[in-house]
């Protein structure tokens, strides 16, 4: 272990989630030199166990959370330019039950939620009557119509990896910090490499913990310092079922109890729904669904459906842990979802920065916030730059649909299954593993669902993927498809040590 050779960090970063990757990011391209450190998969907590949306969150209103509500709306535009590979608009249906919540009061949260902030492509909500071909229960007549957006949520994990690491930063994998602390005016950071055993301590002049279900602990064990806020862990789960209908638009159904329900449309075979909200305690990584939690979002969806669904319609399940302030809230739904910035230093010196909650959609303003108020420490450091700067793979692509059109032109031998697949996953990063290929079998050993050798290669080694799980359920989602998983294993150990 040492430390001599090694450069000193502007800004590291714990984690490689979502908040993580932001804010890594965002400091690269103002000209910081930024490393940062997962002890998993990017992406590999809560950053891909979420409902994937980018939205205002219509139920957050309720909570007068109007700050919150107002940027993450103005973030759905945003996302749709920056991300149009793996952002799509999506129109949600709230069939109405009057007596949880009245049509005007609805009415008047949706208005709210139409002109809080400037839509441009988005259209507005409306109210609609259900036919007799609605996949509903007959006993609903009327809901109301409105928009947000749908993302690839460990993907955009991923490709701001792939931005940071073009402006410069170092990113690992499979990389724990040990400990962390002061000496001299900068930060000692060490840690071990998973894959290696490897240890190795690095100095940099700005620690951000960016945690997620971890930041307290690493707060407490990992930097040895107290910190303000409370944390409340809650965990959410989801479950994929064969699709309820084959609408293209989602639902989000009122429960008894308040919150509410999204039955997303997922993976055209697919529906996904979720989540729930439970308080928890205990390893985060080990979260995962419970019987309870399954009977309830079965029930709630067959109290609106026609089609009825059991625990047998599972599958596959996932479970994701918010790291959330602990407010006057009650219940585990009603703390706020907002994020907190959380700054110490030592005689101006070293600063830590931990961020507490937060959402996928306001990762990128999250980004620009710790940035901006680090400004101090680093005079001279640029304006935030990310609104307009479009993530790798989305640069001409329209969207997904589009594009699709176009890898098809190109690659002609390619399904339009395949084709759609990789224009959303990829967008033009498809080019750097179809551009040599004139048929399929140049794509090399398939493994199935037609995920291929040289689509494998170019995720290890442009897209820090290690394992079969980082490409099944994280760059893709080939894990619900027929995959060869043996093979792939097979595969991806003669191309890199075992984790
Ligand atoms: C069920 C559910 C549904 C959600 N749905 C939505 C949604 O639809 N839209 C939305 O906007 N938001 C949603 N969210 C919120 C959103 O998913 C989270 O706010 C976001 O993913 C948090 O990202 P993060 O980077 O803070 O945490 P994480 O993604 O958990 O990342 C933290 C990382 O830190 C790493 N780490 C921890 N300790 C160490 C260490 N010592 N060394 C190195 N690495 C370490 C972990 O391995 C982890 O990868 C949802 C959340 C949940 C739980």
């Amino acid at each position: 272990m040492g430390n001599s050779g090694n450069p000193i960090f502007d800004l590291f970063v714990i984690g490689g989630g979502i908040n993580g990757v932001g804010i890594a990011n965002d400091a690269a391209g103002r000209g910081l030199k930024v490393g940062l450190c997962d002890k998993g998969d990017l992406g590999g907590a809560t950053s891909s166990a979420s409902s994937k949306l980018i939205h205002g969150g219509l139920r957050y209103l309720e909570h007068f959370d109007f700050r919150l509500v107002k940027e993450a709306l103005a973030e759905r535009e945003v996302m749709l330019k920056k991300a149009p590979h793996i952002a799509t608009p999506m129109r949600f249906c709230l069939p109405h039950r009057p007596q949880l919540r009245p049509a005007w009061l609805i009415r008047t949260g949706l208005f709210i939620y139409d002109h809080l902030s400037r839509r441009t492509t988005l259209p507005s909500c409306k109210m609609v009557d259900f036919s007799q071909v609605s996949p509903l229960n007959p006993a609903f007549k009327k809901g109301f119509e409105y928009s947000d957006v749908w993302i690839d949520d460990a993907r955009l994990v991923v490709l701001n990896a792939m931005q940071l690491k073009q402006l410069g930063g170092d990113v690992r994998t499979y990389t724990e910090v040990l400990d962390a602390s002061r000496r001299e005016g900068h930060w000692h950071i060490h840690w071990r490499d998973l894959k290696s055993g490897a240890e190795e301590t690095v100095r940099s002049r700005v620690l951000v913990n960016a945690a997620g279900p971890w930041v307290q602990q690493v707060l407490e064990s990992t930097v040895g310092i107290a910190g303000q806020k409370t944390v409340c862990l809650v965990k959410g789960s989801h479950i994929v079922v064969p699709a309820m209908h084959n609408e293209r638009r989602a639902f989000i159904l009122q429960c008894d109890d308040g919150r509410i329900v999204f039955v997303l449309p997922y993976l055209n075979e697919f529906s996904l729904v979720g989540t729930t909200d439970v308080e928890f305690s205990g390893d985060p990584s080990e979260a995962s669904c419970s019987s309870e939690e399954v009977n309830y979002l079965c029930g709630i969806v067959n109290r609106h459906f026609n089609r009825q669904i059991s625990p047998n319609d599972v599958i596959w399940s996932y479970s994701g842990v918010r790291s959330l302030c602990q407010d006057d809230a009650k219940a585990p739904q009603a703390i706020t979802r907002d994020y907190a910035i959380e700054m110490n230093d030592q005689d101006g010196k070293a600063p830590l920065v931990s961020i507490f909650g937060g959402k996928l959609t306001t990762y990128r303003k999250l980004g620009e916030a710790v940035v901006d108020e680090l400004a101090s420490y680093f005079p001279g450091t640029g304006p935030c730059w990310t609104k307009t700067s479009v993530l790798p793979g989305g640069e001409g692509v329209l969207s997904p649909a589009t594009y699709t059109s176009e890898l098809l032109k190109e690659y002609p031998w390619l399904t339009k299954e395949q084709a759609l697949r990789y224009s959303s996953s990829y967008g033009s990063l498809a080019h750097c593993f179809l551009t040599k290929a004139s048929s399929f079998s140049d794509l090399g050993e398939h493994f199935g669902a037609g995920l291929t050798s040289k689509e494998v290669d170019y995720l290890i080694e442009s897209e820090w993927a290690c394992s079969v799980e980082d490409i099944l359920w994280r760059r893709s989602k080939l894990g619900l498809g027929n995959v060869e998983v043996q093979s792939l294993g097979r595969y991806l150990e003669s191309r890199l040590p075992v984790l």
